[in-house]
């Protein structure tokens, strides 16, 4: 392994998923649903593989209808108008759209300014880049972007700002005032914005998603990423997009044709189905997601976890400092043989360790059988 990717080697999400079937434990960590996503959809998959549409490659920009259907839910939602000639690029889940944007628009010594705690792969990207991650710190318990903080990290070796919003894993959704000094910040330095909204359909109480792309000025210097993962409960079949202005999406395709070259066939013309659904497949989706938010949240409280309330994601953060215990890593190695439940330690997603020491993040996108069993399991830790 070389030495842009030391210390990588497994993800926190693989180990901890491990983890669980090794112990046979609840897997509260990695976020993936336990119920597939509508019938409709499934049943347009099996149509599109029957019928032979996309079982060899599909053209490397993504199928036409699919690109059509993600332009109509960029205007549906947030009133986005994209050419889907060339303003549109599917790619292998939001993951491929990650690497491909930072490897097609990074130099080697540049500086990307994202938020910690991070997603894991853009650590992983911005090293493959060459270029250099400065974290942005969200501390608890608001865990609100520091403005200020963000402009005194902008140096001219600035060439990028990586945004998450909803962001994983805390939950913070931008407001419509940190969203605008953000794109003003970023049109006064002249900095691209690269923005994951994997989570854009997933908010709750009075929290709105906005797309940055939608700001003054923004537009023609942001690539928005999102994916069918989370939205449609198929996080299996990595169907992902990007959208932005012509120049950013041909950037992002030349690094695309050589990671994967097209992205998987039959799916591509199922999401399309999937993103033309009505408005209430999403509203019910969403207060269904909230229910469960708050199912979690009142049982980790009752088992004695200090809980910081998420406004949008599938995620829980909360602090174990409570149980005595410091290290959110050892915390959740620990956590399978004292109760049976699997978390992730936020605390790997810092660089600045001591912010997230005692940081554990569950998920809740599961049955609610399945949540109650883990809230009652976790009562065990306080026995
Ligand atoms: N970005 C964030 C913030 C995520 O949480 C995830 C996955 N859970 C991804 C990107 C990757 O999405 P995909 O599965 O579509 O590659
Ligand atoms: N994004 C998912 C999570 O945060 C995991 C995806 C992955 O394993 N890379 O749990």
């Amino acid at each position: 392994l070389n030495r842009r990717l030391a210390g990588m080697g497994t993800t926190i999400f693989a180990e901890m998923s491990a983890l669980a079937t090794a112990t046979g434990s609840i897997n509260l960590g990695q976020g993936f649903p336990d119920t597939d996503g509508p019938e409709e959809v499934r049943e347009a998959a099996v149509r599109a593989l029957r019928e032979g549409r996309g079982n060899q490659y599909p053209p490397g920009p993504g199928v036409p209808e699919l690109r059509q259907a993600i332009v109509e839910h960029q205007q549906r939602f947030y009133g986005l108008g994209y050419d889907p000639d060339t303003e549109v690029l599917v790619t292998a889940g939001a993951t491929e759209a990650i690497a491909a944007s930072l490897l097609a628009l990074l130099e080697p010594g540049d500086e990307v300014i994202a938020f910690e705690p991070f997603y894991d792969s853009y650590a992983a990207c911005i090293a493959m880049a060459g270029a250099t991650r400065v974290p942005l710190t969200l501390r608890a318990p608001d865990f609100r972007p520091d403005l200020d903080e963000l402009s005194a990290l902008i140096t001219p070796r600035t060439r990028l700002l990586l945004l998450n919003t909803p962001h994983n894993p805390t939950g913070t959704v931008l407001t419509a005032d940190e969203l605008s000094a953000i794109a003003a910040l970023a049109v006064e330095h002249d900095l691209l914005v690269v923005t994951d909204e994997v989570y854009e359909h997933l908010v709750f109480g009075a929290s709105v998603h906005r797309p940055i792309a939608a700001l003054p000025g923004m537009r023609e210097r942001t690539v928005s990423i999102s994916s069918a993962g989370k939205t449609f409960s198929f996080t299996g079949w990595k169907v992902g997009w990007v959208t932005a202005a012509p120049e950013l999406v041909a950037a992002v395709r030349t690094a695309k044709q050589y990671l994967t070259y097209v992205s998987a066939g039959p799916f591509q013309y199922a999401v399309a189905e999937a993103l033309r659904l009505p408005d209430t497949y999403f509203a019910t989706f969403r207060s269904e997601l909230e229910r469960k938010r708050d199912l979690l949240d009142a049982g980790l409280r009752t088992a004695g976890f200090e809980v910081y309330e998420p406004q949008g994601t599938y995620f829980i953060t909360t602090d174990v400092a409570s149980f005595g215990e410091k290290d959110a890593y050892a915390f959740c190695r620990a956590l399978p043989e004292r109760c049976g439940v699997v978390a992730i330690p936020n605390s790997v997603f810092y660089d600045d360790k001591e912010a997230g020491r005692s940081q554990v993040r569950f998920t809740f996108c599961k049955q609610d059988s399945v949540l109650e069993d883990a809230a009652e399991r976790l009562q065990r830790l306080r026995a």
